[in-house]
């Protein structure tokens, strides 16, 4: 994994503008069944992708934190909610609770999260390739595949997979 995480900014760097023009593409010409696609292709990358051998996007990225999530890790930490902002949070440039230092203070050595029962919602949903209307986050996918080796495969696989539909749409 490690290998892979070294190479990852670099062949992500390759593929941008060539994702970038695939996801303009498919933005236009979005095939009806895109979700199924795109969450088959992202349970198939998952089946073999160990995020605990991992932990690139605790170790690299903050997740958003909403009031329900402070609140829910608060309680569970047993501290004031005032308390884990002051500690862990601080506003970001949209005004986002994010976390004050990455690594993030709750991933272990072993990149097992502290607070895995109650994490951030975004935690939850990342890498968003298997969240309905992925269309509409085809430029955080696009970033994500610099952080995550999971959605650089998944973005390949499906160029792959919906190659010709898209092709053909184009041509009509
Ligand atoms: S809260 Fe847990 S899952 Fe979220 S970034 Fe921190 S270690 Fe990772
Ligand atoms: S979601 Fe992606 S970046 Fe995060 S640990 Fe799993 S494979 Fe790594």
């Amino acid at each position: 994994m490690q290998e892979k995480l070294d190479k990852l900014p670099q062949l992500a760097a390759e593929k941008k503008n060539e994702n970038k023009k695939y996801f303009q593409i498919l933005k236009k010409r979005t095939p009806k069944n895109l979700d199924v696609v795109v969450h088959t292709i992202h349970n198939r990358v998952f089946e073999y992708t160990d995020c605990l051998a991992c932990g690139n996007c605790c170790r690299t990225t903050s997740p958003i934190f909403t009031d329900k999530d402070i609140r829910r890790i608060a309680k569970h930490l047993r501290i004031k909610e005032h308390e884990f902002i002051s500690q862990y949070l601080e506003r970001d440039e949209d005004s986002f609770w994010v976390l004050q230092e990455i690594p993030c203070a709750f991933l272990g050595d072993d990149n097992y999260c502290f607070i895995y029962d109650v994490r951030p919602k975004a935690c939850d949903e990342y890498p968003h390739t298997n969240r309905r209307k992925f269309i509409q986050l085809a430029d955080l996918t696009i970033k994500n595949t610099e952080i995550c080796p999971a959605v650089y495969d998944i973005v390949e696989e499906l160029k792959k997979e919906l190659k010709i539909q898209v092709g053909r749409k184009e041509r009509s």
